[in-house]
C-alpha cells in the first residue's frame, strides 16, 4: 500500500458530473480528501438537476469531503471566484485536476468526387480550444498563486493518445490534446522551484459519453490495436491521476502518463 499523503488535501476535479471526472473525484474521495467537484452542467450524467446533489452524496459516503460547483471552466472570472469560494471553505486548493473535456468533430476538409463537401467550422474549433485548452489555463492560473503561498501543489491535465499521434477528424481536439502536454512541460520548469509539479495524462479509448459519436467500428478498431485488448474504464485513469497526485510521485514532473493499453506503442 502506498501513503499516498491525500487525506485532508484539497482537490479541485473540472468535468466531475461524469465519466473520468467523477470517477476520479470519487477516488480522491476515498483517500479521505476535500473534493472541489466542478462543472457546467450537473444533468451531464442523466440525473438532470439532481446531478450534483448526487455526485456530492456519492463522494461523501466514499470518505471525503464535497463541495459541488457550477463553473463553466471557459469563463475566467467564474473560475476565479469558484476558486476563491474554495479557498474560504478549506484553504488553498491542493491537486487540480484538469479533467473538462469536449470534442466537436469534423474532417479539416471533407470532399466527395472532388468537391468540398464540408469543412471543420471556425465554431467547432474555437469551442474545443475553449474548454479543452483555455479551460486548463484559466484553472491552472487561479489555483498556482494559493499552491505558491501554501509552499507546493499537483497540477494534472488531461491530454490524450490523439494529442501524441493525431487522429482522424479531430484537428481541434487534437491540437489542445497536444497543447495541453506543452502547457505542462512549460509549468513543470516554471513551477518546480515553488515545489509544484504538473503532469499530463494520455488516456487511450474510454468507455464515456464522449465516445458516443464516435462509430463502434472504429472503436473496435482501436481495441484490436490495443495490447491489453480492450477499452479503457473511467477507474483507470482515476487510479493514474491519485498516483500522480500522492506523495509517491513527488519526484515526478513533467511527464505524461499514458493509460492505454499499450495503444500507442500498438498503433
Ligand atoms: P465526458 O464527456 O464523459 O465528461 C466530461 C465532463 O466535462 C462532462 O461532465 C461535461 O459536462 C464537463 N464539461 C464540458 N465542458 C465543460 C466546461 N466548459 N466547464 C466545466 N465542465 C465541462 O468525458 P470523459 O470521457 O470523461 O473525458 C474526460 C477528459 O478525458 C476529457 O478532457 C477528455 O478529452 C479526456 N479523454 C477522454 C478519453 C475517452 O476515451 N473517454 C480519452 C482520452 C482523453
Amino acid at each position: 500500500m502506498i501513503e499516498t499523503g491525500l487525506s485532508g488535501r484539497v482537490v479541485v476535479v473540472t468535468g466531475a458530473a461524469a465519466g473520468i471526472g467523477r470517477a476520479t473525484a470519487r477516488r480522491f474521495a476515498e483517500e479521505g480528501a476535500r473534493v472541489a467537484a466542478w462543472d457546467v452542467n450537473w444533468g451531464a450524467d442523466g440525473n438532470g438537476s439532481n446531478g450534483g446533489a448526487a455526485v456530492a452524496a456519492e463522494l461523501t459516503a466514499a470518505g471525503g469531503e464535497a463541495f459541488v460547483q457550477t463553473v463553466d471552466v471557459t469563463d475566467a472570472d467564474a473560475v476565479a471566484d469558484a476558486v476563491e469560494a474554495v479557498a474560504e471553505r478549506w484553504g488553498a486548493v491542493g491537486v487540480l485536476v484538469n479533467n473538462a473535456g469536449i470534442v466537436r468533430d469534423a474532417q479539416l476538409v471533407k470532399a466527395k468526387d472532388g468537391e468540398v463537401v464540408k469543412t471543420m467550422s471556425d465554431a467547432a474549433f474555437d469551442a474545443v480550444v475553449d474548454v479543452n485548452l483555455r479551460g486548463v489555463f484559466h484553472a491552472t492560473r487561479a489555483v498556482v498563486p494559493g499552491m505558491i503561498a501554501a509552499g507546493g501543489g499537483v497540477i494534472l491535465s488531461a491530454s490524450s493518445v490523439v494529442g501524441l499521434y493525431g487522429n482522424f477528424g479531430q484537428t481541434n481536439y487534437v491540437a489542445t490534446k497536444a497543447g495541453v502536454i506543452g502547457m505542462t512541460r512549460v509549468w513543470a520548469r516554471e513551477l518546480g522551484r515553488y515545489r509544484i509539479r504538473a503532469n499530463a495524462v494520455a488516456p487511450g479509448f474510454v468507455k464515456t459519453e464522449i465516445l458516443a459519436a464516435m462509430p463502434d467500428k472504429v472503436l473496435e478498431g482501436m481495441v484490436s490495436h490495443t495490447p491489453i485488448g480492450r477499452m479503457g474504464e473511467s477507474a483507470d485513469v482515476a487510479e493514474a491521476y491519485l498516483w500522480l497526485a500522492s506523495d509517491a510521485a513527488s519526484f515526478v514532473t513533467g511527464a505524461v502518463l499514458s493509460v492505454d493499453g499499450g495503444l500507442v506503442v500498438g498503433t
